[in-house]
């Protein structure tokens, strides 16, 4: 007897070889994928729960490799603005944000990230207890991290009392099969050479991934440039903080040298496409470090700064951007960005032995997008259709850890109340206004 059987879908296994199973069958039992294949596992298994996929197309769950979800509460304002970050951006935080605005954002952008097939994120903000507590009531698997800052912040009146909290909060999820705490000092420009290597220790000692900010600001280069003659990747790995467990998201400002310390170091990258063309900060070199096979998955940095969650929405950007960019049509085919959507994000995780494709063995997160929308065909190529042509209005049944999460394009548990998180979201807004217009 097993689980769930989903029959008639067309399988992206994002497996080494890339292998699609055309008309395919997907067998899972209790959390795990159980058996792939043809039609004739139909007649192998026994099961009460067999949903027909009506033709559609499986992949893994996609992977947010960096974000601060409860931001989106600030979503869509100042958008437009020079130096938003410090012009808006912290003053916000410092008035605003408190434990109930960080439960009500992460409830609301784990709703949107799930609706777009979004099966694990990536997340460092304040209150970062109360992001794994809206994660764990809607089953979404989380990295998650408590910001570090040498400035007193919402949930610590000390510079780096974010470092405290990160020991309470590691200790408290570091045995939950969905939460993988982490820790997250925010940026160079926001720690000192002490807290970064204490934080490094941290992560070394309890084996779990340490989440940055890296070479993603032009002044932050600059300083570092001036204070050690160093760019910030050399300045890190001259402070022994760089390792396999390392997340550098943003990575832009990085030379040639930095990419081999990077890859020497095994650190992962995380690509924020939509969020960095928007900011005008630059592209970052990925297709350099794809062809040393370095770990890259794609994020989409908080929703103030790229406006969405989804990781659909980077995947078109990355393949038009760096086409454009590099002057190659050629470059970054579609396969290879689904491939950075799926399993590369889970080796930036340290978890691609779990999660990241659809193999045997492995933690039943899946996304089965329906093809009978107007914007689904023709299909002659799946990976060009998913990254080209879908949208999150596609996504029509998301699994976590075996358990289905979204059905009908509808968020399945009913317990988790959308309507009034939507609610509670809109009547935030003029607070958030009135003290915006302040500033
Ligand atoms: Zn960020």
């Amino acid at each position: 007897m097993v689980s769930m059987i989903i029959k008639n879908i067309n399988i992206l296994t994002m497996n080494k070889d890339k292998d699609i199973i055309e008309n395919g069958v997907l067998v899972i039992k209790d959390n795990l994928i159980f058996d792939i294949g043809d039609k004739t596992l139909l007649a192998k298994y026994s099961c009460d729960n067999i949903i027909d996929g009506k033709n559609g197309i499986m992949i893994p769950g996609m992977i947010n490799t960096h974000t601060h979800t409860s931001m989106v509460v600030f979503r869509s304002l100042a958008d437009d603005v020079q130096d938003r970050l410090k012009r808006y951006l912290f003053p916000l935080e410092k008035m605003l944000v408190d434990k109930e605005l960080v439960y009500l954002g992460a409830k609301y952008g784990i709703m949107e990230m799930l609706l777009g097939g979004v099966t694990t994120f990536t997340d460092m903000y304040y209150y970062e207890d109360q992001v794994a507590r809206a994660a764990k009531e809607f089953g979404i698997r989380g990295v998650l991290g408590e910001t570090i800052v040498d400035f007193p912040s919402p949930d610590s009146n000390e510079p780096y009392g974010g470092l405290e909290y990160s020991k309470w909060f590691i200790e408290k999820w570091i045995d939950d099969k969905l939460i993988t705490p982490a820790v997250a000092p925010h940026a160079i420009y926001t720690n000192d050479t002490e807290a970064l290597q204490k934080t490094a220790e941290l992560s070394k000692k309890y084996n779990i991934p340490m989440m940055m900010h890296v070479a993603e600001m032009d002044y932050e280069f600059e300083e570092c440039e001036k204070k050690y003659n160093m760019t910030p990747v050399e300045y890190l790995d001259s402070i022994g903080v760089l390792s396999e467990r390392f997340i550098s998201a943003h990575s832009i400002l990085v030379t040639e040298k930095d990419i081999e310390l990077l890859n020497k170091k095994s650190v992962g990258i995380s690509h924020n496409m939509g969020a960095n063309s928007k900011g005008a900060k630059g592209v970052a070199p990925i297709s350099a470090m794809y062809k040393k096979n370095m770990k890259i998955g794609l994020g989409t940095d908080g929703p103030m700064s790229g406006n969405t969650l989804d990781i659909l929405t980077q995947m078109p950007l990355v393949g038009k951007i760096h086409k454009l960019f590099n002057q190659d049509r050629s470059i970054f085919p579609a396969k290879e960005i689904l491939e950075l959507a799926t399993i590369g994000g889970a080796r930036v995780l340290n978890l691609d032995h779990e999660i990241g494709s659809i193999e045997i063995g492995k933690k039943a997160d899946l996304v089965l997008f329906e093809t009978d929308s107007i914007n689904m065909q023709p299909i002659y190529d799946f990976y060009s259709v998913l990254v080209y042509s879908s949208n999150p209005g596609n996504v029509d049944t998301v699994i976590v850890d075996g358990e289905i999460l979204v059905k009908n394009k509808k968020l399945f548990q009913e317990k988790n109340n959308p309507e009034k998180i939507i609610e509670n979201l809109k009547s935030i807004k003029n607070k958030i206004l009135e003290t915006a217009n302040k500033l």
